[in-house]
């Protein structure tokens, strides 16, 4: 090590020198417990002797003066008091995000968690006997309206559907599955591993590409308690290719007296290829092809809250109720009162598509995807700032959420160059903004596409780059 870090780092004073500063200048009533200042103390410490130690060419004695010292502290003691979990602005055009939260409740399905989950509720109460009820019973009905199925089942996640489905219907039996369908879906969720950990037994059968009805038939034997589909949700296959249909190979269950489960990955009830979006298997085309049991997400297409739901024929959905681990994926009153209003608003498609922002961010028309972009670009110009430049940028999209990889979502971004700051600090600077906004680099351009910015935020992000180019 260099002598001058040698040095610097001896000059680093210590986590009692800081407290003593600390102690000297605040009020004693500062509401800040002592953990939380010594641990900030600490952070603080530690990230000037990294910075030390990486041979910060600015760094000299001035950043350890006691003034600076005490600044630094009342920063990361600022951060460690605040939330952790925060809103952000998602500029990155990926509507259904899962590093950002996946769906944006409906402020009405919002407004409804609140009134619920601040109140008492009939959560496990039947109002009309005056006994024990079902917590489910609220989405019950309107899941079997929408869907046309015979019984619904509500878990906590698509993951959990799944896993519950296999362990009730398969375990320690044969689960038989395409090789073209044995799909990772992304943080973890593999078909096959959740497949073992279910306790099922994966018969593999087909090619990766091509699979027909007589793999299926011929893998059939004593042993083997359910065929399954799977949605390959986040990859395609094009060329020479051949699947099995859902109502096949529903027959073929038939024929056995094997019941068939489709994992949909993204289940929605509307038909997006009415609104210039790829065909995808709805959930009720899912169950009048005869599927026994469908399972999809709350919170990917859907736009509700994170769920998993399961729909289909009650013998075999009655067994998978009665499983005990369904007890263990039981969901919340928040999650029931968000997904009961969303699935309320399915009533009528028109409102769905207008209300439920992850369907209208989805089939937001480019007449409307332009116009917010220029005015997002206005704004920007307004700022009056000679080094702030701004670009309309043509992009594409994202649905997100492993749903529609090959979805082409054409859309309009803008790029901004700050003289004197590099795309990289821009971007950093932007997503330690409060709120954070969160978008790409292109080209040397910090990159927002508006497609899943709200129009409310627009003023925001303005603002933010206002105090950028009065600071920096
Ligand atoms: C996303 C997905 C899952 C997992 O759903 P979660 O709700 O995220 O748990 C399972 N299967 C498929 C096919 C999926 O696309």
């Amino acid at each position: 090590m260099d002598p001058i870090q040698q040095n610097l780092l001896r000059k680093l004073p210590g986590v009692d020198h800081v407290l003593e500063l600390w102690d000297k200048t605040q009020p004693v009533e500062d509401g800040v417990p002592r953990a939380v200042l010594v641990r900030s103390i600490r952070t603080t410490l530690d990230r000037l002797r990294t910075r030390i130690l990486a041979g910060d060419e600015l760094l000299d004695e001035a950043l350890f003066s006691d003034s600076q010292l005490l600044h630094l502290t009342e920063e990361a003691v600022k951060k460690a008091m605040g939330f952790k979990l925060k809103r952000v602005i998602n500029a990155t055009g990926v509507v259904v995000h899962t590093n950002l939260g996946r769906s944006l409740l409906p402020k009405r399905v919002a407004e409804r968690v609140a009134e619920i989950s601040s109140q008492y509720s009939n959560l496990e109460f039947d109002l009309e006997k005056g006994a024990r009820g079902s917590r489910y019973s609220c989405v019950e009905d309107i899941l079997c309206e929408l869907s046309g199925a015979e019984v619904a089942i509500v878990v906590n996640n698509n993951a959990g559907a799944v896993f519950l489905s296999l362990e009730t219907l398969a375990k320690g039996k044969e689960v038989i599955v395409s090789r073209g369908e044995l799909v990772e879906i992304g943080g973890s969720f593999r078909i096959p591993d959740v497949m073992a950990r279910s306790g099922a037994k994966l018969v593999e059968v087909g090619t990766t590409n091509r699979t027909h009805l007589s793999d299926y038939e011929r893998a059939i034997r004593d042993e083997t308690a359910l065929l399954l589909k799977v949605h390959t949700s986040n990859y395609s296959m094009v060329g020479f290719t051949a699947e099995v249909s859902l109502q096949d190979l529903v027959a073929l269950g038939a024929k056995y007296h094997l019941p068939v489960m489709k994992d949909l990955g993204s289940g929605n009830f509307v038909d997006f290829s009415k609104y210039d979006l790829m065909k995808e298997p709805t959930v009720q085309e899912t169950i009048a092809a005869g599927a026994d049991v469908v399972t999809f997400s709350g919170d990917k297409m859907l736009g509700g809250p994170q769920a998993g739901i399961i729909v289909g024929k009650k013998d075999v959905l009655a067994r998978i109720k009665q499983n005990p681990i369904n007890r263990a994926l039981r969901i919340d009153k928040m999650t029931l009162a968000a997904l009961e209003a969303t699935l309320h608003l399915y009533r009528d498609e028109t409102q769905a598509i207008s209300s439920i922002p992850t369907l209208r961010m989805l089939t937001l028309p480019p007449t409307l995807i332009s116009k917010k972009a220029r005015r997002l670009q206005n704004r920007l110009k307004k700022l009056g700032s000679d080094r702030l430049k701004t670009v309309l940028i043509k992009g594409s999209s994202r649905v997100g959420g492993g749903a529609l990889p090959l979805q082409e979502l054409p859309t309009k971004c803008v790029g901004v160059r700050i003289e004197g700051l590099s795309a990289n600090h821009i971007e950093r600077i932007m997503r330690e903004a409060t709120p954070p906004i969160i978008g790409r680099i292109e080209n040397d351009l910090f990159v927002m596409d508006v497609r899943t910015v709200q129009d409310e935020e627009l003023a925001i992000i303005a603002s933010t780059f206002k105090k950028i180019v009065a600071e920096a």
